[in-house]
């Protein structure tokens, strides 16, 4: 197996991109790599486990160094493979929010949930994590891998319960799936704003919370791999929801269809990014920032036709 490994900063190797998801065709794990522990961040589906593992192995870190498997939250596509992940990996805990890990032990509802939003077919088994493998993480926690040190960064919005990555050591930050990316070389895409817990106000709060920090890189799980502006990149996302937020708002107040609505988002999405109708990158919907408006303001009534269901 061919595996490409890349060293981003001091300590911290990108994995692949590598192939073999059910959801997200190719995303990049990273391992860190401390003077005397190891973690993996964003470990990915089940068909990426093996690359990793053997990712794992090139670096020459010994499986019972790894100590932590730390996804930035637990929609499938970031930890489907984590069940098959942790038999191979002996002494790892897998690291996740509060709010997640009651959901990752007794994984009924996620699985749910998940069918809800991309259908059956497109996702793997998932087994129930036993409780004495996963640590839940409360925000400003440090696990010190010796060297890189890596703090828990509670940035709800995208779901409640995601967090981001920083490790003190190089200012490197896993922002998770709050920013967007587009694919190598091609304009960003619109952000994933399909999951019904979506929350803008926590949304742009965590977009703060992150420039804050002053990262100096963000690592990305999602195509794109080492980000070199940040600051640039969270500006872009404010702009894209807040515009997105007053369309949609506009649209409900006119009684809209979902459809016409999404058409709307995406001609503007199009024009900004200087490219066709269509490649816009929203066709995931808008169905998680529709759902947050309704609830603040429930005169707003949903769309004809809103669904979380991908396009
Ligand atoms: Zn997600
Ligand atoms: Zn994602």
């Amino acid at each position: 197996m061919e595996i490409s490994i890349t060293q981003v900063a001091q300590g911290i190797f990108k994995v692949g991109p590598l192939k073999g998801g059910h959801m997200a065709p190719a995303t990049s794990p990273y391992l860190v790599i401390g003077s005397k522990q190891a973690a993996v961040i964003e470990p990915g589906e089940d068909g990426q486990v093996p690359g990793l593992m053997e990712a794992i192995k090139l670096c020459g870190v010994d499986l019972g160094r790894v100590a932590y498997v730390i996804p930035t939250h637990i929609h499938f596509h970031h930890i489907q493979g984590v069940p098959l992940l942790l038999k191979e990996l002996p002494k790892a805990k897998f690291v996740v929010h509060p709010l997640a890990a009651p959901h990752v032990i007794e994984p009924t509802r996620l699985i749910q949930s998940t069918i809800e939003a991309w259908g059956d077919k497109c996702y793997g088994p998932f087994s129930a994590i036993t409780q004495n493998r996963v640590v839940a993480a409360e925000d400003g926690q440090v696990f010190d891998l010796g060297r890189n040190e890596l703090e828990i960064v509670y940035t709800p919005g995208h779901a409640p319960h995601h967090i981001s990555i920083l490790d003190r050591f190089t200012r490197a930050v896993w922002p998770g799936d709050l920013p967007s990316y587009g694919d190598p070389g091609h304009p960003r895409m619109g952000h994933d704003i399909r999951p019904p817990l979506f929350d803008l106000e926590k949304y742009l709060k965590s977009v703060q919370r992150l420039r804050d920090l002053k990262p100096s890189v963000f690592l990305t799980f999602h195509d794109w791999g080492v980000d070199f502006s940040p600051e640039e990149t969270l500006t872009w996302n404010e702009e894209l929801h807040n515009a997105l937020a007053r369309i949609c708002r506009e649209g409900m107040k006119q009684k809209a269809s979902f459809k016409e609505i999404l058409r709307r988002a995406e001609e503007w999405q199009s024009a900004r990014e200087a490219m066709p109708v269509g490649e816009s990158g929203l066709a995931g919907g808008l169905f998680g920032l529709i759902a947050f408006l309704h609830r603040q303001d429930p005169s707003l009534e949903m769309p004809a036709g809103a669904t979380p269901l991908m396009r």
